[in-house]
C-alpha cells in the first residue's frame, strides 16, 4: 500500500521488502536528496550496538544528464556506521565505516523496496539483548532468520529456524560425547531425540536437558500445527531456546572463571 509521507529511517531500515511507496508529492531535487543526505539509525553488526548511519551519495545510481537519482531503473542507498573505532592495525581512531544497503525499483512515481542488508531479522536480534552478543556467528544466523520470518508473519517457517537451533546444540554434544572412551555411538545412532537427549546431558546445557519436549514441540509445530498456532507459541518458544543458549554461554564463562581460580595456587 502506497504511503504519503516518506519517511528515511522507516523506509530505509524499518520496512519489510516489498514495502511500495508514492513518489508524486515530491519534485526531484527532493527526491534525490531524500536517497542521498541525511542519516538513519540501525543497528550496526560490527559494532554491535544501535549506531548513526550517514548517507554518501557515491554510489547512486544517476540520471546521465542531471546528478539526480534515476527515474526508471534501480536507486541504491548506501550508509556508512559514524561510529569512532580504535583500528588495531593503524593503531589510530578510525570510523567502523560499517556499510547498511537499503535497495529500491523506481517506476517513475512508484518506488519500490526490493533489498537490505544487513537484513531486518539480523538487526532485531541484534537488538534484542546484549547478552547475545558473544554467540557465534552461525546460531546468530539461524535465530535472526527465525525472528526475521516471525516479523513477516511466518509462523511454521519460524519454528523451523529454531527447531535446526535445537539440533545444531545436540550435534555440538555428540561431537564431545564421541570423543569419550564409553561412548556407545550405536546406541545413540538407534535412539529418540528424548533418548539422544538422556545419553548427552552431561555435555548439554541442563536448560536443553530439563527441556526435552520442546523439541516435541518443535516438530509438532512442523507437522501438525496451522500456521496461526505456530504463531501463537512462538514467542515462548522462542524464550526458551533463548534461555538455553544464554545458559551455554554462562557454563562457557563460568568454565573459564573456574580455571582462573584452579590456577591461583
Ligand atoms: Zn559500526
Amino acid at each position: 500500500m502506497p504511503h504519503k509521507t516518506l519517511n528515511k529511517q522507516k523506509i530505509f531500515a524499518e520496512d519489510a521488502l516489498y514495502s511500495s511507496y508514492d513518489l508524486s508529492e515530491l519534485n526531484d531535487d527532493e527526491i534525490t536528496s531524500f536517497f542521498t543526505s541525511g542519516s538513519i539509525d540501525a543497528y550496526c553488526t560490527k559494532c554491535k550496538k544501535r549506531s548513526v548511519f550517514r548517507l554518501n551519495d557515491d554510489t547512486f545510481s544517476y540520471n546521465k544528464e542531471k546528478s539526480q537519482v534515476t527515474k526508471f531503473g534501480l536507486i541504491t542507498v548506501k550508509a556508512k556506521c559514524t561510529r569512532e573505532n580504535h583500528n588495531e592495525l593503524l593503531n589510530r581512531l578510525g570510523n567502523c565505516d560499517n556499510i547498511f544497503y537499503a535497495i529500491f525499483k523506481r517506476y517513475s512515481n512508484d518506488l519500490l523496496k526490493i533489498g537490505q542488508y544487513p537484513s531486518k531479522g539480523d538487526m532485531d536480534f541484534g537488538e534484542l539483548d546484549d547478552s547475545y552478543k558473544e554467540l557465534p556467528d552461525y546460531l546468530r544466523t539461524e535465530l535472526g532468520t527465525s525472528i526475521g520470518l516471525y516479523a513477516h508473519g511466518v509462523g511454521i517457517g519460524a519454528f523451523v529456524y529454531l527447531r535446526r537451533i535445537f539440533e545444531i546444540l545436540l550435534e555440538e554434544a555428540h561431537q564431545i560425547a564421541k570423543k569419550e572412551e564409553k561412548w556407545e555411538e550405536d546406541k545413540y545412532i538407534k535412539s529418540r531425540v528424548t533418548e539422544r537427549i538422556q545419553l548427552l546431558s552431561k555435555f548439554l546445557p541442563t536448560r536443553l536437558v530439563q527441556s526435552a519436549n520442546l523439541y516435541g514441540v518443535l516438530s509438532k509445530g512442523l507437522h501438525e500445527l496451522s500456521e496461526e498456532e505456530c504463531k501463537s507459541h512462538y514467542t515462548l518458544v522462542r524464550q526458551a531456546i533463548q534461555l538455553i543458549l544464554k545458559q551455554k554461554h554462562e557454563d562457557k564463562e563460568y568454565d573459564k572463571v573456574v580455571n582462573k581460580i584452579n590456577n591461583i595456587n
